[in-house]
């Protein structure tokens, strides 16, 4: 029987990396885990209770009430966030979510929140998780971590392309200074800031497109598998 590995990819904001992994992930007949719709669900709640961002006690007992679930949905091909039984996946992409998810990602205790349930799904590896913190944090002995880069023009015209399909209105200024500010406070914050893991392949897809950008990281995943199966 093949071994299963655990696929680490992080990078900056919009940068492609649910895309490569969703992608690995079913080609592999791995299971994909986008952890950043569990801190957007989280901000939703946060946003939609009035939760202050520095009441402790506050925030506690509010992670108390939040019971996060993916759910396959079969038109998409992808999982989407249910937020106590609540399909929310629509609303965390929605600019209001953006504009603070990174201030409620940085609140230490929504952390262990997070990343206890992320390690929890991991433990019988066959898994693509995509985030900030995976290979560093989260699951610092993946077989492969891959960590994402791009021009930061082509990320704001590749995440205005995808959000003007549901939001005619926006602007591309508006969506740079959003991927700014969350890059900003991603590599910034104390705990578990966006950093490249010392032994991550990187990824720079600026000139690439999704299927060349697919078979490279395809490339390195075989590579580990077959490693994983060696040893
Ligand atoms: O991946 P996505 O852009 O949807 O993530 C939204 C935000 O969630 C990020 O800007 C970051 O603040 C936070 N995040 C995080 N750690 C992760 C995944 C996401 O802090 N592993």
């Amino acid at each position: 029987m093949s071994h299963k590995i655990i696929i680490a990819i992080d990078g900056y904001s919009s940068c492609g990396k649910s895309t490569l992994a969703k992608a690995l992930a079913a080609q592999l007949e791995y299971v994909f885990i986008d952890t950043g719709a569990m801190y957007r669900a989280v901000a939703l709640y946060f946003l939609r209770n009035n939760i202050s961002f520095n009441d402790e006690q506050a925030i506690a007992t509010a992670l108390n009430h939040i019971t996060l679930q993916f759910s396959y949905n079969a038109t998409t091909l992808k999982s989407d966030m249910i937020l106590n039984n609540e399909n929310v996946e629509a609303e965390i992409r929605e600019m209001a979510v953006s504009a603070k998810v990174s201030e409620v990602a940085a609140i230490g205790a929504v952390r262990d929140f997070a990343v206890a349930q992320q390690q929890a799904m991991g433990h019988k590896k066959g898994i693509v998780m995509d985030g900030r913190d995976i290979g560093t944090v989260v699951f610092p002995d993946a077989a492969l971590k891959i960590f994402v880069t791009a021009d930061p023009a082509i990320r704001v015209q590749r995440r205005f392309l995808e959000l003007q399909l549901t939001n005619p209105a926006i602007t591309k200024q508006e969506i740079a200074a959003n991927l700014q500010h969350r890059d900003l406070l991603d590599t910034t914050r104390e705990r578990s800031p966006l950093r490249q893991a010392a032994d991550a392949k990187v990824l720079d897809n600026s000139n690439m497109n999704r299927d060349e950008q697919f078979e490279l990281a395809l490339q390195w995943a075989v590579e580990k598998i077959r490693e994983a199966n060696n040893n």
